[in-house]
């Protein structure tokens, strides 16, 4: 605790993952030998730099930049690039060891890593924004590469933050090599579906948890948070198995439109206008309200997914939402619900998929953009679709059955938590003390 002292989150997540493994640590002395926990919980290395730019006004800006090199013990660093004025080194180490697990669960051979920077990309220029990547690349590149470190986009860093990451990357560097990062427009290296796949891969993971209790999406109504990247997806994909989503959110309030969000016209506010949620309640009309500064977990719904940020969904949350009849629960986002929220779901019996293996289906389809890479291919969107489908359900399955095996069906906090654990402590080990 000392070491990392002040990092709340990154406490908050590796207390919830210890708190599954001493089942699996009684099963397996030899990792306790090997102490490959307190290995586990200690990054492979951490990269921060100073990060100077110059806005449009002529003025120098100074950011900071980050990279926390986790676990390299299943395959190259992998884990995105986070752009919020909310980052630090603490966020960076939870989502870093959260990202661990999830990629394991995955199956595919991705380490883990997760970085990003204070620098807040609301409000500036597209010349800013690149003029700041172009920056932060300056320095990133040299700890970069195909086989080193592949980072992706998260919170602020979509496909034009990467398309000037890679420029920089391939200027400094004199090579193009499109496996160093994930998330390019697939015109340029990028895969299909990998924009979508984040937003896909938890529904469809909610989609099968739903069929162990014989419940489905059709006809249902579903409340998320956030009107980004894994919010939009989401809601389009909820909407294709035959849900309704009424209300999502941003960070200054929500929208309730009961005939179901507009995705096509989410998309266009927030994906080419880069507008507000605001402005698509605007554009609705009557139809749709706008609430300021309130909870979108006081809509009454059948499914909740949160897909924003961090401990976005707190105790009183999950009261509303159960009271208001919720039966189940896919976190887009990494850890949005915070561990009394969770509490209450378990207590009231509520079908909970936590985010490192609802929404690892983004992860998945950057390794399969490295895949492509790799071979210089590019592959049709239903062969990605099936093989992001089929990732998820093995996902689904690999948790469900780790949590029966260890006596508690269902829960998919244990079972994530064990299988992904499992498979990097077996990596560790044949590795030996690295
Ligand atoms: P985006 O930047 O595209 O969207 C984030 C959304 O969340 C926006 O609507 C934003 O609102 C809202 N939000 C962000 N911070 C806060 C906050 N502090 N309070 C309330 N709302 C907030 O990010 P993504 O959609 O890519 O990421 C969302 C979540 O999903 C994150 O937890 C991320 O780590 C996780 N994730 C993302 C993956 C991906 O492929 N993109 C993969 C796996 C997980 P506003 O615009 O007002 O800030």
């Amino acid at each position: 605790v000392a070491r990392n002292a002040g990092d709340d989150e990154f406490h908050q997540a590796v207390h919830e993952v210890l708190g599954c493994l001493q089942p699996v640590l009684d099963r397996h002395p030899e990792y306790v030998d090997a102490k490959i926990v307190e290995r586990l919980c200690e990054p492979e290395r951490q990269i921060v730099f100073r990060v100077p730019w110059t806005d449009d006004r002529g003025r120098i800006q100074v950011n900071r930049g980050m990279r926390v090199e986790f676990s390299s013990a299943l395959g190259p660093y992998k884990g995105g690039l986070r752009f919020h004025p909310s980052v630090d080194l603490g966020i960076l180490k939870f989502l870093g060891f959260e990202q661990i697990l999830k990629n394991a669960l995955t199956g595919l051979q991705i380490g883990a890593g997760k970085g990003g920077s204070d620098f807040d990309p609301k409000g500036r220029s597209d010349a800013e924004v690149m003029r700041f990547c172009q920056s932060f690349m300056t320095e990133l590149y040299r700890h970069l590469g195909p086989n080193t470190d592949v980072p992706a986009g998260d919170i602020g860093v979509g496909r034009r933050e990467i398309g000037y990451l890679f420029g920089q990357y391939k200027r400094i560097t004199n090579r193009y090599e499109a496996g160093v990062l994930t998330g390019k427009a697939p015109d340029r290296g990028g895969s299909v579906l990998r924009t979508e796949a984040t937003g896909y891969g938890c529904a469809y993971f909610v989609q099968e948890m739903l069929a162990t209790r014989g419940d489905s999406f059709d006809g249902r109504t579903v409340v998320l948070s956030g009107s980004g990247n894994v919010a939009i997806y989401a809601i389009e994909k909820v909407h294709q198995l035959g849900g309704r989503v009424v209300a999502c959110s941003d960070s200054t309030g929500y929208v309730v439109h009961e005939k179901g969000i507009d995705v096509d016209l989410l998309r266009q506010i927030k994906e080419i206008q880069r507008g507000r949620l605001l402005d698509y309640a605007e554009r609705i009309g009557a139809d749709a309200t706008y609430v300021a500064d309130g909870r979108v977990w006081d809509v009454p719904c059948h499914i909740a997914l949160p897909c924003a940020t961090q401990n976005e969904l707190d105790e009183h949350d999950a009261i509303s939402l159960v009271d208001n009849g919720c039966v189940a629960v896919g976190e887009g986002a990494n850890m949005p619900s915070t561990p009394g929220a969770i509490g209450v779901f378990r207590a009231a019996g509520v079908a909970f998929a936590p985010g490192k293996a609802a929404n690892a289906g983004g992860v998945a389809v950057s390794a399969l953009e490295m895949q492509q890479n790799a071979v210089r291919d590019s592959w049709s969107i239903e062969r990605v679709d099936d093989k992001l489908r089929a990732i998820m359900s093995d996902i689904h399955a690999r948790c469900y059955e780790t949590s029966e095996d260890y006596g508690e069906p269902g829960n998919y906090v244990l079972g994530a938590n064990a299988a992904g654990f499992v498979t990097v402590a077996d990596a560790m080990l044949a590795l030996g003390l690295v």
